[in-house]
């Protein structure tokens, strides 16, 4: 799949993301054209194609002349070079195999037919991230729709991978081990620190990495946390009262891991010496 088509999915996608991070939280339909910010003028197509419009129009609603988000050409350029990394980064090729000779041809097909549905994965979960970290970070809230999508594309990933009952198993002791100590902070914190969505959230993490992919991930997210709040608390933007979203962190810790996590484990497993 071309680079540049990938591209371009991941504008019109990341556009399409704007529109969940803004409604879902707001619990709005996410039917029906989009509408200004401002004077809620209904949008016309041409005001909507991803990074074009905003560039065209110079960040300026047409109708009132008020600032549009920089969030909306953010969150599209984002997702499209994003859509990039994963496709290039994702193990897609197949012509080796099927150039040599040595497997039969429905046996690349069924290949192909994994490889394709590993991409999908893998994009769908980056989409349902990209969606739960912005609308943590700016209502406090992860949409639920968001995080079964989330599971259903972590499950689906981990099937392509090729299900044993004891890989099965594993992921969902994954599960109940990332779960845990976030599920405790939610409990004794009375939901302050830690809300119950970042508890599902943890249960989705725990899945896809497994028990210590999973606990590595909440590490970081927990580290990254600490550290912003720390940067925050100096800056003196919050006091020591006010609440962080903690999902981002979550997020950061979950992709991190996705993408480097055989490299982050051996040098984590090195350290301890397991
Ligand atoms: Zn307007």
């Amino acid at each position: 799949m071309s680079y540049l088509f990938l591209f371009i999915l991941g504008l019109a996608v990341g556009s399409f993301l704007n529109v969940l991070i803004d409604r879902l939280p707001n619990e709005e339909s996410i039917g029906g054209r989009s509408r200004c910010d401002e004077c809620l003028t209904k949008l016309a197509w041409n005001d909507l194609i991803p990074v074009l419009s905003y560039v065209k129009l110079r960040g300026k609603c047409r109708y009132c002349k008020m600032n549009l988000s920089w969030q909306y050409p953010f969150i599209e350029l984002f997702t499209g070079l994003v859509f990039v990394v994963v496709g290039s980064m994702s193990p897609l090729s197949l012509e080796p195999a099927y150039a040599s000779g040595n497997i039969s041809i429905n046996q690349s097909l069924l290949s192909l037919h994994t490889s394709f549905l590993r991409m999908a994965a893998y994009l769908g979960i980056v989409s349902t991230a990209i969606v739960i970290f912005f609308s943590d970070l700016k209502y406090h809230i992860i949409p639920d729709s968001m995080q079964i999508l989330l599971f259903a594309f972590s499950f689906l990933l981990v099937v392509s991978f090729g299900l044993t009952p004891q890989l099965f198993l594993d992921h969902v002791i994954g599960a109940f081990v990332v779960i845990t100590p976030i599920l405790f902070l939610f409990l004794i914190t009375k939901g302050r620190g830690m809300g119950f969505g970042d508890v599902k959230l943890a249960f989705s993490m725990g899945f896809l990495l497994g028990p210590l992919g999973g606990l590595t991930a909440l590490y970081i997210a927990f580290v990254g946390g600490a550290v912003v709040g720390i940067c925050l608390l100096i800056a003196g933007k919050r006091g020591w009262k006010s609440k962080i979203a903690f999902g981002p962190f979550l997020i950061i810790g979950l992709i991190t891991m996705l993408w480097w996590g055989e490299r982050i484990l051996e040098i984590v497993k090195g350290l301890y010496g397991v």
